[in-house]
């Protein structure tokens, strides 16, 4: 190699691979409210460049101690998560919830071990059961931020209801569609609403494990809550009702598209060929999620519409 080229190389080379190796994700607190911050996540999906910090976390600092509320992608954002939440209080880390058991809201856990980490039953039983090929996946996608990453599924099973938390109301409240159990906390002290993934906002929906039926029910029940605040699983916190009807209006869209296409008959490539309303195109990454829920969801619609013929 000729030294200039060397040089080049070096010149090029060296910011990258200096970024990459830090490894930060340079996690910043966003107060929402008395005692209560947010972690906010890129609307992207997993690259190598973002380390899978594309998901909001969030905590809430309590008179007793701190409650944290999902984990993140990897071990390594569950470290510098609770090295940040150390810039803001001495006080100890006292619970940790995890809303449902995707892989970037609960692989963060093991730098939580210490902790209760408290989830519904289901998600407990998901994070047991899809925990390693969740973490693979990550690595895969993310590359060496996720180094040591694996699966510290939560280790106390919660029930819906009101608990106090050093003095703080917490709602855990159970319902679900986006997964088989989405936990959303209402904190009735400050009230925020911790919504989770049943609202994204201005990042389109994922639906790996959807049922829409059961989401459009819970976005229903979720908009009756009288939150100040209101944090979206995905994309930033906001104040009124956008965020519910953004996330609704999406999936009303493609449970209606793909209904209408399995009634018409057509395959999956022709599904995809359909354009996107001019109304979603402000929604980060809604092409290729619109892509994924067809790989998901299709086939159940086709079966829907085949149903009723065979009785
Ligand atoms: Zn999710």
């Amino acid at each position: 190699m000729k030294l200039r080229t060397a040089l080049l190389l070096l010149v090029f080379w060296l910011p990258l691979g200096a970024l990459a190796e830090s490894f930060d994700y340079r996690l910043s607190p966003y107060r929402v409210a008395d005692d209560s911050y947010v972690f906010i996540g890129k609307t992207e999906d997993f690259t190598p460049a973002n380390g899978g910090n594309i998901v909001n976390t969030a905590f809430i600092v309590t008179r007793d101690g701190v409650v944290v509320i999902d984990t993140g992608s990897t071990r390594r954002y569950g470290e510098q998560m609770r090295q940040a939440i150390a810039k803001v209080t001495p006080k100890p880390i006292i619970k940790v919830f995890n809303t449902h058991h995707h892989p970037d809201h609960f692989l963060g856990n093991q730098a939580f071990k210490d902790v209760p980490i408290l989830a519904l039953p289901a998600t407990i039983a998901g994070e047991q059961a899809e925990g390693d090929a969740f973490a693979n996946n990550v690595y895969r996608m993310a590359g060496d931020w996720a180094l040591g990453t694996e699966p510290f599924p939560a280790n106390q099973a919660v029930q819906p209801g009101h608990m106090t938390v050093g003095g703080h109301d917490l709602e855990i409240i159970g319902w679900g569609g986006h997964t088989a159990a989405d936990m959303v906390i209402f904190d009735h002290t400050t009230g925020v609403l911790f919504a989770a993934d049943l609202v994204f906002y201005n990042r389109a929906a994922t639906t790996p494990h959807a049922v829409l039926a059961n989401w459009f029910a819970s976005l229903d029940r979720i908009q009756k809550i009288p939150f100040k605040v209101m944090v979206p699983g995905h994309g930033l916190p906001v104040m009124d009702n956008r965020a519910i009807d953004q996330t609704r209006n999406y999936l009303h869209w493609l449970d209606r598209t793909l209904r209408d296409a399995a009634r018409n008959g057509a395959e999956m490539t022709e599904v995809l060929a359909r354009p996107i309303p001019a109304e979603f195109s402000e929604i980060a990454l809604v092409a290729s999620e619109y892509s994924r829920s067809i790989a998901h969801l299709y086939r159940s619609y086709e079966a829907e519409t085949l149903a009723p013929a065979s009785h």
